[in-house]
């Protein structure tokens, strides 16, 4: 179950799948996001001290979804578990990740997971900071502090631009809002969810990231918890449960890495000997997903066996 493997083979694997790229379509419904080359592909293994990378790992981009994953250990660390899941569910809900669907169903209201936008946008809320930039700022801290790397900011343009085009994330919010789950006002919220979504990285930060919640929270290479053990299992939990929305079954499947996917053709795949990987491929699949990304990790998970169901 380790992923030791040459920048060589690493760049013949993206090769192998990079026609799937052509059958996904880079996201359009945050027109900053269709700016993205769709030929760019990168992707990045960490481990320790360790570094194998390959393809375009010196473009930037920003985290979108993967960002939940991150929200969702600083609101742990925040605020406790008891209180995190007493406003946001623990189930795969089965639907896309904007869905309101579900959420009507739910008595009292409460969203099925923190990996879906509805969960996201309460997670947010459940931030410590006492006005949405000092919490934006935290966050973004953090992230510097997780991926060793203080050129992480805030892509302002990613931002705006999602906030010209968030009807459906302001609709979430308003129907929480309405059912008193959210404790902030709907902008507030809003915004800081979207500047957590628009923080900018590239692959190798992508992979530090996946390296640390692997390795129980520790700095690969001090071995400092960053992030106590319990949250990060927590939250590696929910990127295999609910990490790739409506394909979450079948990737853990497929490939059995638990992994968290962006519309921005982000992935974080994160193993539990504290391998990281960073991919990025912007054109997406049906569900969202980065498609060659997505195939890529399958790939290697069959033939490294990197499955965490593999007794092999
Ligand atoms: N910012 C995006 C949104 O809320 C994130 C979605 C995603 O990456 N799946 O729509």
């Amino acid at each position: 179950m380790s992923l030791f493997i040459q920048k060589n083979a690493l760049a013949s694997y993206m090769e192998a799948v990079q026609s799937e790229a052509g059958k996904g379509s880079v996201a359009s419904y945050i027109p900053a996001l269709q700016q993205a080359d769709p030929d760019a592909f990168a992707c990045v293994v960490h481990h320790g001290r360790e570094r194998e990378e390959a393809g375009d790992t010196g473009v930037r981009f920003t985290l979108q979804s993967t960002a939940k994953v991150i929200s969702l250990a600083l609101a742990l660390m925040d605020r406790g578990e008891e209180e995190v899941f007493s406003r946001v569910g623990m189930e795969p809900s089965g639907n896309p990740f904007h869905s309101i669907q579900a959420l009507e169903k739910e008595k009292p209201a409460k969203p099925l997971n923190p990996m879906i936008n509805a969960g996201a946008l309460v997670v947010a809320d459940l931030l410590e900071g006492n006005k949405p930039d000092a919490v934006v700022h935290r966050f973004l801290r953090f992230i510097q502090q997780i991926t060793a790397n203080p050129d992480v900011d805030i892509c302002a343009e990613t931002a705006a631009s999602e906030r010209n085009h968030s009807d459906l994330n302001r609709a979430l919010c308003y129907f929480l809002k309405s059912h008193h789950v959210l404790e902030n006002e709907v902008e507030d919220v809003l915004n800081t969810y979207i500047n957590l979504c628009s923080v900018r990285v590239n692959s190798c930060d992508l992979a530090r990231i996946g390296s640390v919640l692997g390795a129980d929270g520790r700095d690969p290479e001090t071995g400092e918890y960053l992030i106590p053990a319990w949250t990060a299992e927590m939250v590696t939990t929910f990127m295999v449960t609910c990490g790739m929305y409506d394909a979450s079954g079948s990737f853990a499947i497929k490939a059995g890495i638990p992994c968290k996917s962006g519309v921005s053709g982000a992935l974080l795949g994160s193993l539990p000997d504290g391998t990281g990987i960073g991919v990025y491929s912007p054109p997406l699949d049906s569900h969202g997903n980065s498609a060659a990304g997505t195939r890529l990790l399958e790939k290697l998970s069959s033939d490294f066996q990197l499955s965490i169901f593999s007794g092999r």
